[in-house]
């Protein structure tokens, strides 16, 4: 498809157009009939999909059944499951003023959805949001990420042998392809990127009062308590910074550890990296590479940076240009001038800082921008503590990473690390607007009606008697 803006807009008006004739014929069973068909065409393309994505990252077979297509596969599954009860209208409980109606919450598709998706997981984070619009009864349109070229070409086409173009269409292309769909009145746009782009994303929505769900970025810090099983957390720590080449939304981007467990910390963390990644881990398979030379050249410049200005590189720091490669690194004594302190890494780095008392790094915390996942290891005692003092889109407590993907609790931030849910209900829900349907049986109250009179008054404070306001 041609993707000059009066194409996007001809593409546009065709969803536009079924709206309405969408809300009833795009029923249960016509939007599971589409489920089904998505997760035919993705289990007949697992190879191509795993093929794409070793061209665009280098990224181990296994790594992409692991977090790209396994969780959409439980994404739709867990949808098709509950999409019934999920689109039934749910009565509402009518208290004593509103005696004579009943009110039910219904589910209407919001209409036209536009999902823009980034590079780091690009078949994941590009399909899961297209589920729940379809699930919740929206044509959408899709623009993957220009930066992983081979994914989203590879969407496209399937995409397009799988749905009409009046319900699913993707169109490719960078800023400009973007801002041109951002032109358009969506009815919701969901929005996976970085902070600074969802300021434009959530800008453009001002424009045509869209809804949007912004799933951003951040620094996700990780907590090491003195109570910790050490060789526990530092394997789930690992996986969170590494897995992927370090570039996941909700990777352990940062490590405070009770300084009486550091060291024993930091002998964990090599056993992992050498376990997970070898001797040499430029060579190993396992290890993802930089999705672009960009990519590559700023990770590596916060290595370079972090040196300059007197981090101790621990363990690893080797880069390779030609490869896209940098080895997992761990870096001490960082502080808050350097880059890696200032930027989300996402980057296979991972600053340590020992730590004596809780309430400093609960301090940091809170100084800091809400962050996406705060993840605890220790105690419950300790996690309760650091839960009730902070704010942060999710939890994990002695583990990592797998807060993306549970199916029925929502995904996603708090302030700059975005806003609303994805996933499950969650996703359903949020191209979906939850219509208010109130019907009046019999009405008791007649005297609301002007002219108002001492009889409305005194109904008036009758009513305060009862009900105690
Ligand atoms: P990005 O914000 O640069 O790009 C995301 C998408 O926005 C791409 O499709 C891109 O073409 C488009 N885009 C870029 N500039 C634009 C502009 N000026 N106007 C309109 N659209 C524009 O993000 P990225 O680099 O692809 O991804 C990395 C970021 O995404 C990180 O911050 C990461 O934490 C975040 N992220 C969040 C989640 C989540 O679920 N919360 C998941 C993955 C990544």
């Amino acid at each position: 498809m041609n993707t000059d803006p009066q194409t996007i807009a001809q593409v546009f008006a065709l969803q536009k157009d079924g709206v309405v004739a969408r809300r009833t014929s795009f029923d249960y069973n016509a939007r599971k009939a589409a489920l089904d068909k998505l997760e035919a065409k993705i289990l007949a393309e697992e190879g191509a999909i795993c093929a794409a994505l070793d061209a665009d990252f280098g990224k181990h077979r296994d790594e992409v059944m692991l977090t790209e297509i396994l969780p959409i596969l439980l994404e739709i599954t867990h949808t098709r499951k509950h999409l019934r009860r999920w689109m039934r209208s749910r009565r509402a409980a009518s208290g004593l003023a509103f005696l004579g109606t009943s009110a039910r919450v219904r589910p209407t598709p919001k209409g036209t959805a536009l999902v823009i998706a980034p590079w780091n997981f690009p078949f994941n984070l590009a399909i899961g949001p297209v589920v729940s619009a379809l699930a919740a009864g929206c044509s959408v349109i899709l623009k993957p990420s220009e930066l992983t070229p081979a994914t989203s070409s590879l969407i496209k086409r399937k995409l397009a042998e799988t749905f009409p173009p009046e319900l699913v269409t993707v169109v490719e292309g960078g800023v400009d392809v973007a801002t041109a769909l951002l032109d358009l009145p969506f009815d919701h746009i969901f929005f996976t990127g970085s902070p600074e782009v969802g300021q434009i994303v959530m800008g453009a929505a001002a424009q045509t009062l869209a809804t949007v769900t912004l799933e951003l970025g951040g620094k996700s810090p990780v907590i090491v308590g003195p109570d910790a099983n050490i060789r526990h957390a530092a394997r789930w720590i690992a996986w969170g910074r590494f897995m992927n080449g370090g570039q996941a939304c909700v990777a352990t981007d940062h490590v405070y550890v009770h300084a009486s467990v550091k060291d024993d910390f930091l002998k964990a963390m090599d056993t992992q990296i050498l376990r997970m990644y070898g001797t040499e881990p430029l060579q190993s398979d396992n290890l993802a590479k930089m999705a672009h030379p960009r990519q590559w050249a700023r990770v590596a410049d916060l290595i370079d940076d972090a040196r300059t200005k007197g981090a101790m590189v621990l363990t690893g720091g080797q880069t390779d240009a030609a490869t896209r490669k940098i080895t997992p690194t761990i870096l001490l004594d960082v502080h808050e001038d350097m880059d890696v302190q200032q930027t989300e890494i996402f980057g296979p780095i991972l600053p340590v800082m020992p730590y004596t008392n809780i309430d400093d790094v609960i301090g940091k915390i809170n100084a800091a921008a809400h962050p996406l996942a705060l993840y605890v290891f220790g105690s419950n005692a300790l996690a309760d503590k650091v839960i009730a003092a902070t704010t942060s889109g999710t939890v994990g407590v002695n583990m990592s990473v797998m807060v993306f993907a549970h199916p029925s609790a929502p995904f996603g931030g708090v302030g700059r690390s975005g806003n609303g849910g994805a996933h499950g209900y969650a996703g359903f829900a949020a191209f979906s607007a939850m219509r208010q349907v109130l019907r009046l049986r019999f009405f008791p109250f007649h005297l609301v009606f002007p002219p108002y009179t001492t009889r409305t008054r005194r109904l008036v404070a009758l009513f305060r008697r009862i009900v105690r306001v």
